[in-house]
């Protein structure tokens, strides 16, 4: 039996196919052959990219100058050395694909990945997040801050070490228009009603002191989970460092979870929110990827899941008791 569902409040569907009867095993992956030789993002190779404009090292933010680059690191912001859009041009915008590309190397060590890393470096994580985002959207120009990460070859990771990419737009979205418009005509946010109503139900999967995390009524694909905090703000900027904390946390668990249930996902994350915008209730997507998009999906933007929101809530909270999850 398949069910069309309706996105909560905007005109958006997915078709729910669950008479396919498929199980976690047959969404796992398993982990790709790491080769750090001829990483450019490891520790020791900081001459090979262009040099970091933002360096996290022991409480300190610091920047690459041209004699001297910053070793033993923690975090490294750096250029995308094959930019989508980049600074030159601000003048005429949209003809010279004026922007900014930043890649956010998360870890010195190749072999890392964000299920290794512990609760202060998940928080610091965020912190970086934060701090570059509002330094894009100070900008001339710039509308628009995209904040995601690809994991894995599947998710479009053209190297393996973990990072994470911010792409700064002359422009917002239509998507996040679409959204915010559909949000200014109502009395109330959607998405504080939508925490209400996913923090205790059959989709919950994890709840914290100022996030939940949940499969979506309408998931997109198998094993989509989406992250709210309890408190209505609009952007990372206006996170308090407790509740940066408390999102770090959150990702941590679920994103060690799915590792559990999916063995070795490949997976995107992205950051919706908006700066100028306080009627916007920033939300995080964090999407597995265990299907290629195809025709349909490409002619009708309505994507076919064949595993229930429900039921993948279920597997992820599967042998976890009560006290494992506050
Ligand atoms: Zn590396
Ligand atoms: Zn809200």
């Amino acid at each position: 039996m398949s069910e069309i569902r309706k996105h909560y409040f905007l005109e958006d569907y997915c078709i729910i196919a669950a008479g396919r009867g498929k199980r976690p095993s047959d969404y796992s992956s398993f982990p790709e052959v790491q080769n750090a030789t001829s990483c450019v993002f490891c520790a020791g190779k900081e001459d090979m990219t262009p040099p970091a404009m933002a360096v996290y090292k022991h409480g300190k933010i610091l920047q690459d100058s041209k004699n001297e680059l910053i070793r033993d690191w923690q975090i490294r912001c750096i250029p995308n050395l094959y930019p989508a859009l980049s600074p030159e041009g601000a003048g005429i915008p949209y003809q010279s694909g004026y922007g900014f590309h930043e890649v956010i190397i998360e870890t010195p060590q190749h072999e890392k990945r964000l299920t290794n890393f512990t609760d202060d470096e998940m928080t610091l994580l965020m912190t970086a997040y934060r701090d570059r985002v509002l330094h894009y959207w100070k900008q001339p120009q710039i509308q628009y801050v995209s904040l995601f990460k690809n994991w894995g070859k599947q998710a479009g990771a053209s190297l393996e070490h973990t990072h994470s990419q911010l792409i700064a737009l002359p422009l917002i979205p239509p998507l996040i228009k679409r959204e915010s418009d559909l949000i200014h005509e109502k009395s109330k946010c959607p998405y504080c009603d939508i925490v209400h109503m996913e923090s205790s139900n059959e989709r919950s999967i994890y709840e914290n002191k100022h996030f939940i995390a949940f499969a979506p009524y309408c998931s997109k694909v198998p094993f989509e989970i989406w992250f709210l905090p309890k408190e209505h703000v609009s952007h990372l900027g206006a996170m308090s460092e407790d509740m940066l904390h408390s999102l770090g946390v959150a990702m941590s668990y679920v994103l060690s979870r799915l590792e559990t249930v999916l063995g070795s996902p490949s997976y995107n994350y992205m950051f919706f929110q908006l700066l100028n915008d306080d009627s916007y209730h920033l939300n995080i997507r964090l999407q597995p990827v265990t299907s290629k998009m195809a025709g349909f999906e490409k002619n009708t933007d309505i994507f076919i899941n064949t595993m229930p929101p429900e039921k993948a809530a279920e597997y992820m909270n599967e042998g976890m008791s009560e006290q494992e999850t506050h």
